[in-house]
């Protein structure tokens, strides 16, 4: 097992796994707290914000270039006082304290809590044309880009109850959605499959799959469907293309050492951040598929770094108490 003291390692009271809204907010709090915390970007330092343009539903800022937001979010963070480490995290070892996180180019990091904010990515088609026009008419994510569809066509590929929610959210704004679907049947539930039946906006098209992202250079115009029982050609009118078949939470490094669901989202406390190991929280989207947001993942960020700090309270308490001092142990 690898060693968690000695020259070669770095350590903290609180280690931060992650650098997208929960990291970075966690990190705010951490520091303020005088907790002295250490961040691990990651591959993907600021997160998924930086792989957009406006971001809308920011409090404060009415509209934000989503890289300019996590500029000035990584900002803070230093100006606090944060050790921010560009490494990213290949390995940890949970079973004892202080908990070991080892970086992929051998550095140790040993902290007596760890926040993971490592996040979730959205599954793409892995068509050329669909990364060619992301963020130009291509989204994954319907309550963040819906708003600029207004009186215009979108489609949305899936058949569960993401892509069917995505759809249904879309008809606030577009004046038409269809909702491609490679089956004949939907894998949403009922309910939301009785909602989408009644919305008279939403048009399905069944057994077909998105073969190419149509678009004139700066938009999306359209989408070429493929029949998936005889591999007929089409195509469909449309500016905006939603593809909603699943995200995937940035876990692989934690399985085996704290409770997963079935689709690798951590498992937390009700209300809380508190995962399976004491001492360890997780915060945004890697244990949230329901919200996905930038404003839950930092208001989770921030339960982490609170429910850390009490954390840290009451095992100083403890070692003290068990030397015989004389100290509160919060509740
Ligand atoms: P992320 O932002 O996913 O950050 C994860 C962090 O973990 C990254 O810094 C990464 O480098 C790091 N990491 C991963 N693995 C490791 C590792 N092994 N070691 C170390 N670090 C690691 N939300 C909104 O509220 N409004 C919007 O308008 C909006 N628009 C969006 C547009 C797009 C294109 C996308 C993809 C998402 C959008 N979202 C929006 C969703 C929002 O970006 C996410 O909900 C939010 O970023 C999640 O924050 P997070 O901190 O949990 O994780
Ligand atoms: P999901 O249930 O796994 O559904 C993904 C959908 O995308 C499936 O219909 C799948 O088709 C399709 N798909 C996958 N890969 C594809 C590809 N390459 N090309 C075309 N289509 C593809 O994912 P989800 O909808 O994101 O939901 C994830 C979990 O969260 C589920 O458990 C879901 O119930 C839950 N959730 C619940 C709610 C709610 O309760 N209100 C809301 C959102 C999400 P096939 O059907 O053919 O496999």
């Amino acid at each position: 097992m690898p060693e968690t003291t000695g020259p070669l390692v770095r350590r903290s009271k609180i280690l931060i796994i992650g650098s997208g809204p929960a990291g970075y907010t966690a990190a705010v709090y951490a520091a303020r707290a005088a907790l002295a915390p250490m961040l691990v970007e990651g591959p993907q330092p600021g997160g998924q914000l930086t792989i957009t343009t406006e971001v809308e539903n920011w409090p404060g800022d009415e509209s934000v270039l989503g890289p300019d937001l996590m500029a000035r979010m990584g900002e803070q963070v230093r100006k606090a006082g944060v050790d921010v480490v560009g490494d990213l995290i290949a390995e940890v070892d949970l079973t004892r304290a202080p908990f070991l996180a080892i970086g992929d180019g051998g550095a140790r990091y040993a902290a007596d809590t760890i926040v993971v904010a490592t996040g979730a990515s959205a599954r793409w088609l892995g068509l050329e044309s669909e990364t060619e026009y992301r963020g130009r008419g291509v989204s994954a994510c319907a309550t963040c880009d819906g708003f600029f569809y207004r009186g215009r066509v979108c489609a949305v590929v899936g058949g569960g109850n993401t892509a069917v929610e995505e759809a249904l959210y879309l008809t606030n704004f577009a004046e038409k959605v269809y909702l491609i679907h490679r089956r004949d049947t939907l894998r949403a539930d009922r309910t939301n499959q009785a909602r989408l039946r009644a919305n008279p906006k939403v048009e399905m098209v069944w057994n077909s799959e998105v073969a190419e992202v149509l678009g004139d250079g700066g938009g999306v115009t359209g989408v070429a469907l493929r029949d998936t029982r005889d591999g007929a050609v089409s195509h469909l009118a449309a500016q905006g293309l939603f593809v909603a078949i699943g995200h995937d939470p940035a876990t692989a490094l934690f399985k085996g050492q704290l409770r997963m669901d079935d689709e690798g989202y951590i498992l937390v406390a009700p209300g809380s951040t508190a995962t399976s190991v004491p001492g360890v929280f997780a915060a945004g989207d890697v244990q949230d598929k329901l919200f996905r947001q930038a404003v839950t993942s930092a208001g989770m960020g921030c339960m982490a770094a609170l429910e850390a700090e009490r954390y840290l309270a009451g095992r100083d308490a403890h070692a003290i108490a068990a030397e015989g001092g004389d100290v509160r142990v919060l509740a």
